[in-house]
């Protein structure tokens, strides 16, 4: 699903240089490389301002803290999402509600949204997954009409764009991760806060050493999460790759969609107006871990994003929802199926990966 070893090799002449220099410079937090790839990173996305931190959840965590988003408060979001969308609104007290995927594009449906929307809510938390932008421009607009926050989890999604905008733009800020499987990622654990509005920005990079404002002043009880040097300088170097390896990625999908074009297989969705990045290529298909169990007797790995919705997962069932509650999210939680894409890939693997699925999508109609 990933190969990070031979990625590495690919960059390794220009990533080892860098990193002895941070070793021998003393400097391992704070210091060039992590300012110099907050200014990349805001450059790519358009944004003012993109601050460091270090990891994905951290990034939502305290962009949420920056929000002023307090116990009580609703957070209106998705059930089909990695853990950590939903995890952040609870360590912060307030409460996440959920709504309905769209069941093509499994983000969430923006309609649903308008319904859920209480005295209480205070924030929209979309979530780009597997690589596609979310409706951010009509969420932006649900939002504006409500008086809410849309804060975008761009953690899948860093180089996509929605109606020729890349990610944040249409969000009062967003989230990137470094996780290392990530489109980007780091040799250990980043991410990173986009936007335009200073408020958020300064509080961010303050929350990011504890609250401090100033030599050992601190106005608010904050958090240790920086992004360090070391990473910096890594995903400095992966950066410049990022548009190789995005196209990449792209090309993987546009042969598997012709490769797969005649079978009962639902392929992804991406919209007209969206670049989609292929964090992942998710595929559907009723016998899913038939499918899955096929492929891996053949040596192909494959992965369930995700196996079982937030909504009814154990440490969410005081929030009271019932099975049943979500259903495009419950039915895609049972039939998709994540194939090998990444920018390491050949032609031939994809090819290979395809005729085994052909195999078993033929076996599958021999039967009936
Ligand atoms: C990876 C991911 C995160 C969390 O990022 P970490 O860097 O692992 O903390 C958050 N949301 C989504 C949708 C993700 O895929």
């Amino acid at each position: 699903m990933a190969d990070l070893g031979s990625q590495y090799r690919r960059i390794k002449a220009e990533v080892e240089p860098i990193l002895h220099e941070v070793l021998e410079s003393g400097r391992y937090v704070l210091g060039k490389h992590g300012a110099a790839l907050e200014e990349e990173i805001a450059t790519l996305c358009h944004a003012q301002y993109a601050v460091g931190v270090n990891s994905g959840t951290d990034a939502l965590k305290l962009t949420l803290r920056a929000i002023e988003i307090r116990p009580g408060d609703e957070v209106i979001t998705t059930p089909f999402t990695f853990v950590s969308t939903a995890e952040v609104v609870v360590l912060l007290g307030a409460t996440p509600v959920f709504v309905d995927i769209d069941p093509h594009t499994y983000n969430i449906d923006p309609e649903q949204v308008g319904q859920a929307i209480t005295p209480r809510t205070r924030a929209i938390l979309p979530v780009d997954l597997y690589g596609q932008s979310a409706e951010m421009r009509a969420l932006r607009e649900i939002a504006d009409r409500y008086g809410l926050w849309l804060i975008e989890d761009a953690a899948q999604a860093i180089g996509a764009m929605h109606h020729n905008q890349p990610i944040g733009a249409f969000a009062h800020a967003a989230i990137l991760s470094f996780f290392p499987t990530k489109n980007i990622g780091g040799a250990g654990d980043g991410g990173m806060v986009i936007t335009n509005d200073r408020a958020i920005a300064d509080k961010v990079r303050s929350l990011r050493v504890h609250g401090m404002n100033g030599g050992y002043y601190y106005e608010d009880i904050g958090y240790t999460s920086r992004l360090d040097e070391i990473q910096a300088a890594i995903l400095r170097v992966k950066l410049r790759y990022l548009r190789e390896w995005t196209e990449r990625r792209r090309y993987h999908a546009a042969l598997y969609r012709t490769l797969l074009a005649d079978t009962e297989l639902i392929l992804p969705t991406a919209a007209p107006y969206n670049y989609h990045v292929y964090h992942q290529f998710t595929v559907r298909h009723p016998q899913r871990d038939l499918l899955r169990e096929h492929l891996r007797a053949r040596g192909i790995e494959s992965a369930v994003y995700y196996p079982l919705p937030l909504h009814l997962q154990p440490a969410y069932r005081f929030l009271g929802y019932a099975l049943g509650a979500f259903p495009h999210a419950e039915r895609a939680a049972q039939e998709v199926l994540s194939i090998p894409i990444h920018s390491e890939l050949t032609e031939d693997q994809i090819a290979f990966v395809a005729e085994a699925i052909l195999e078993f999508t033929q076996a599958e109609v021999a039967l009936r």
